[in-house]
């Protein structure tokens, strides 16, 4: 395969040219991306090969020293300008030397093709080198795909490069090397060299399209003033949180907080300095999301929140209380404030057990928390009740859950599968009542009602369970009374208030229905006729 040598320089010099156009046209000065030196160094490019394709039309000084020195010159614009996009100090004299070394490695060499070439190519190879080596260091840097069309240019460059090399070092007839001789060599040179110019066009350019990208994606999810993620980011990364730590059954702490009589501070200080109380309050959350996965938002206008994977109550307690102490410590006067500084009032939850219902339900206890923080008289942190309110309904064991059903719990029998669900659900509405902090009356009556559909169960448990001549049915039976006597003791206690409501709803929900349900019952699963 040889290529037409003339038309290949017109190939790579017209590709060039609407190259460095294209770049130059979408490069913006005030970008600082190195976009106009990437649009340079393609013109200088072009400017080169413009020199090469004049060999034998003008003197060898313009064609062979200028030539190769604009080629060098090109690769240390391309160096200048990956500095820039990085915003990093060039090494002007590791990037400029080498081109001054081609110029005169070429004029001292002009009649010697062979040694001009190889120390010419190892040149051009230590540039190439020295800029793969610069993508590499910042390869973490760098978002999206752009970075391996560049880097994939300046390597195919240097592979042509080396080859070269190979040519020289083997002997091969220094005619044959020469730019302007028809070969296999040199066909396969000018096509590296029109795919490796499209390359670092396009890597370039796309580099800096997927910063700005990034740029603007960051920008989407900022707060203006304060730099916090805004209320978006927030919902996005609550809501996988919350996936997260159900997945894994671990907990997530919600910090809510709002500063204290901000209104005042607006009307006596302005809005201006309101605004930049905002942002050290802002600096102050923000330093405590210490850990990679806590996330520090502006909820809205005085109003912020935290958000802490893996905190339990305490943890999440904790991370609250220092950091209203750091809010206290900042000493930002507010004379209109009773303790004559900024303060913020915290509200906050936890996910523990399936207590909450969706993420917004989480928010809204720390907000129920924060109100009561308000309300109790400010500067000061509450915690919404992990599962249970405090006062009365206190120490609730942390293993107080939703009952989810599993088709592993089904005995055949569809009348005592229907109630069993049936008992599943009643026992999730009923801790629903609870968690909604429901009067104790109230509460009671549910609990009577419960226990009445339970027994209800049970005699009819009883009836299908005699008929299928299950021999344990005396003693099953027994055991159901003695559930229900001890459920409805239980619930006079709690009535009396001598018990608390979560002690009550842990013997019913686990002792009568869950542990009942998945031990006992399933001794007489084998005698029941499966039905349709
Ligand atoms: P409380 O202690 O009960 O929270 O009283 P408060 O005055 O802080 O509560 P309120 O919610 O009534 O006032 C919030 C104020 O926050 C109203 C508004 O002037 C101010 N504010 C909200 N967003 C901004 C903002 O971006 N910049 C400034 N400077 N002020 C803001
Ligand atoms: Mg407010
Ligand atoms: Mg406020």
């Amino acid at each position: 395969m040889q290529a037409h040598i003339p038309t290949m320089f017109m190939a790579i010099i017209l590709v060039g040219t609407v190259l460095a156009l294209s770049v130059g046209a979408v490069a913006d000065r005030s970008q600082r991306d190195g976009m106009l030196y990437w649009a340079a160094g393609l013109f200088l490019h072009t400017l080169a090969y413009v020199c090469f394709g004049l060999r034998g039309q003008v003197n060898d000084f313009v064609s062979i020293v200028l030539s190769n020195t604009l080629l060098s010159g090109a690769l240390a614009v391309f160096a200048e300008g990956m500095y820039a996009f990085y915003q990093s100090k060039p090494p002007r004299r590791l990037i400029w030397a080498p081109v001054a070394l081609v110029f005169l490695i070429f004029i001292i060499l002009l009649d010697q093709l062979s040694a001009r070439i190889l120390i010419g190519v190892l040149v051009f190879m230590v540039q190439c080198l020295l800029a793969l080596s610069f993508m590499w260091r910042k390869r973490r840097q760098t978002a999206g795909r752009g970075k391996y069309f560049l880097a994939t240019g300046i390597a195919v460059m240097t592979a042509l490069l080396a080859l070269r090399i190979v040519g020289v070092v083997r002997g091969a007839a220094a005619a044959m090397l020469s730019l302007t001789q028809s070969s296999l060599i040199q066909t396969l040179t000018f096509l590296g060299a029109l795919i490796s110019l499209l390359l670092l066009a396009i890597g370039f350019v796309l580099m800096s399209k997927e910063r700005a990208d990034e740029l603007n994606q960051i920008l989407a999810t900022r707060d203006d003033l304060t730099g916090l993620a805004n209320r978006r980011r927030l919902n996005e990364v609550l809501a996988s949180e919350w996936s997260r730590a159900n997945r894994s059954e671990q907990s997530l702490g919600l910090v809510m907080m709002d500063i204290d009589q901000f209104k005042d501070y607006n009307d006596h200080y302005g809005h201006q300095a309101g605004d930049e109380c905002l942002q050290r309050v802002a600096l102050a959350i923000q330093s405590s999301a210490q850990r990679a996965g806590d996330l520090a938002a502006r909820y809205g206008g005085e109003e912020f929140v935290l958000i802490l994977p893996d905190a339990d109550i305490n943890a999440t307690q904790r991370v609250a209380e220092s950091l209203r102490e750091s809010v206290e410590s900042l000493n930002l006067a507010h004379i209109r404030s009773p303790s004559g500084r900024i303060t913020i009032s915290i509200g906050v939850a936890a996910l523990t057990d399936a207590c909450f219902r969706d993420p917004d339900d989480l928010l809204r206890a720390a907000d129920a928390a924060l109100y009561r923080a308000k309300r109790d008289g400010r500067n000061q942190v509450q915690a919404a009740p992990e599962s249970f309110p405090s006062g009365p309904h206190a120490r609730v064991s942390a293993k107080l859950v939703q009952l989810v059903w599993r088709p592993a719990y089904e005995s055949g029998n569809r009348v005592i599968d229907d109630q069993h669900r049936e008992l599943f659900h009643d026992v999730n509405a009923l801790l629903g009542a609870m968690l909604s902090e429901r009067e104790t009356e109230e509460v009671a009556a549910l609990v009577q009602v419960f226990i009445a559909d339970v027994a209800q169960h049970f005699e009819d448990e009883e009836g299908i369970i005699t008929a299928a001549a299950y021999p344990g049915a005396a003693a099953h039976a027994a055991q159901h009374h003695a559930l229900i006597d001890k459920a409805i003791t239980l619930a006079s206690h709690f009535r009396a208030g001598t018990l608390s409501l979560g002690e009550l709803f842990e013997y019913l929900a686990h002792d009568v229905v869950a542990r009942h349900l998945l031990s006992m019952d399933r001794e007489f699963f084998p005698y029941l006729q499966p039905q349709s």
